[in-house]
């Protein structure tokens, strides 16, 4: 089924947009809101659309993943729309709190802590759970209009010519459109139609994700304790729950996925400490390869990058969508800007633009959450010394401290508009 507008021969588009997860919807509902009147988008997706998606109803796909979002994501979705029916569901990030010692230790002595600089008014992050967010983002596009819906159905090839960029469909369909923009995840066929390549490397880990709901109250506080397989999240979700991102060497991850459900809880249970009462899990689970990749180039003729499409990071510190969201903000404001001047948004000297926005933020990002896995994923004793004396330093400095929150938060470096909260 296509949804929205015919298959074959459709445009032209000033936008068409491969991937509707995350990425490629926020751009679609930014454009919609923000470009001149008449600005035409196309959406395409892989994924099977439900026929009429109502506030409340059930999202379309389990993920046992939840999302730490950043102020700046935040913002972004305000900005959107889209903020007020997550708002609810979102769990502010109170405090966080940095541990490190062995499996079996009785004690875990804390050795960073950023409750001296949050801001007591405005949280650096917010759990949202996937489903919440996968239907805020896919009610927003629905209601917003003007944004012609391909799903399911897959871009399968491109071509470029001075003025235009057309796209083949699994369907036998095909959009032309002044620019593609790639939102289509890790395994991004357009990034490898390109001939675009990454920086890449599988970690030899997996992380283990699922919900645990505890007899005792977390009040906020997300824990990253650092054990020598790498590091175990608790990240607070609304109620008595918390979200588990769980890295694992990948053989004893896949013995831990294996287990029953006693079992698996029982192992968590060691890990998870007793600081929260007893633990019982509150759904499903889930194991994800990890990988580091960026692309070498996050533009080619007419073509544009976003998202996991550009860049995958470790998921330690919870930022691979707020990083991706940074695209679709600077990717929006370069769009819209040129679309008023009437501009060609295709051009190369937007996409150059573009990349020189996004493409050392991203790396550095990468590098920052690739550096911090290989410090900690590690149980040797130098080491062990060497990073507990490092977060002991980091603790008693509170530049550094507020340095990293507003990293974390996204504000740092130069920043989109709609990242701190201004239509454009
Ligand atoms: C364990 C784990 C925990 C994480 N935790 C966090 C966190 O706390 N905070 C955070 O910011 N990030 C986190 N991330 C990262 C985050 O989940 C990803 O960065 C984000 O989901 C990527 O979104 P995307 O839209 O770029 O890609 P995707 O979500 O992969 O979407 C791609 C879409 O494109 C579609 N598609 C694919 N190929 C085609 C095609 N050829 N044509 C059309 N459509 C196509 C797919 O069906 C899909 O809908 C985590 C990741 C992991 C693995």
């Amino acid at each position: 089924m296509t949804e929205g507008a015919s298959a074959h021969s459709s445009g032209p588009f000033e936008v068409a947009i491969a991937g509707g997860g995350f990425t490629g919807r926020a751009l679609a509902l930014a454009l919609a809101k923000l470009a001149p009147k008449g600005f035409a988008i196309a959406l395409v997706d892989a994924e099977t659309p439900r026929a009429d998606p109502q506030p409340g109803s059930a999202p379309p796909k389990q993920d046992a993943r939840a999302l730490a979002l950043s102020a700046a994501t935040k913002n972004l979705l305000s900005v959107l729309g889209v903020w007020p029916a997550l708002e609810e569901g979102a769990q502010p990030i109170a405090s966080i709190e940095i541990t490190d010692s062995p499996l079996h230790a009785e004690l875990r002595p804390h050795f960073l802590g950023f409750e001296d600089v949050l801001g007591a008014d405005e949280p650096g992050a917010y759990l949202v759970e996937y489903g919440a967010l996968y239907r805020a983002l896919e009610e927003a596009v629905a209601r917003a209009g003007g944004i012609a819906i391909f799903a399911p159905d897959s871009v399968t090839d491109y071509s470029t010519n001075a003025f235009a960029v057309t796209t083949a469909l699994a369907s036998g369909g095909v959009l032309t459109a002044r620019l593609l923009v790639a939102a289509d995840g890790r395994n991004s066929k357009l990034r490898e139609r390109a001939g675009i390549k990454c920086v890449s490397w599988s970690y030899p880990q997996v992380g283990i994700v699922t919900t645990v709901a505890h007899t005792k109250p977390h009040h906020g506080r997300a824990v990253q304790h650092f054990l020598p397989a790498g590091p175990f999240a608790m990240l607070p979700l609304t109620g008595n729950r918390s979200s588990i991102v769980w890295t694992e060497e990948k053989e004893r991850g896949a013995e831990i996925m294996a287990l029953d459900e006693a079992g698996f809880t029982a192992e968590l249970a060691t890990r998870f400490g007793a600081k929260l009462g007893e633990i019982k899990l509150a759904g499903p689970r889930q194991s994800f390869p990890l990988a580091l990749q960026i692309a070498r180039s996050f533009v080619a003729d007419r073509l544009a990058l976003i998202g996991d499409a550009a860049h995958v990071v470790h998921p330690l510190a919870g930022q691979g969508l707020n990083i991706g969201m940074r695209d679709v903000a600077a990717l929006a404001e370069i769009i819209v800007e040129d679309a008023r001047l009437g501009l060609d948004v295709g051009s190369p000297m937007g996409l150059e633009r573009y990349q020189r926005w996004r493409r050392f933020d991203s790396a550095f990002s990468a590098a920052v959450m690739d550096g911090l896995n290989r410090l900690f994923s590690n149980d040797a004793a130098p080491l062990r010394v060497l990073r507990d004396l490092g977060l002991g330093l980091v603790d008693r400095a509170p530049a550094v401290k507020r340095f990293l929150v507003r990293e974390a938060a996204g504000a740092t470096g130069s920043v989109p508009r709609l990242l701190i909260g201004e239509r454009l």
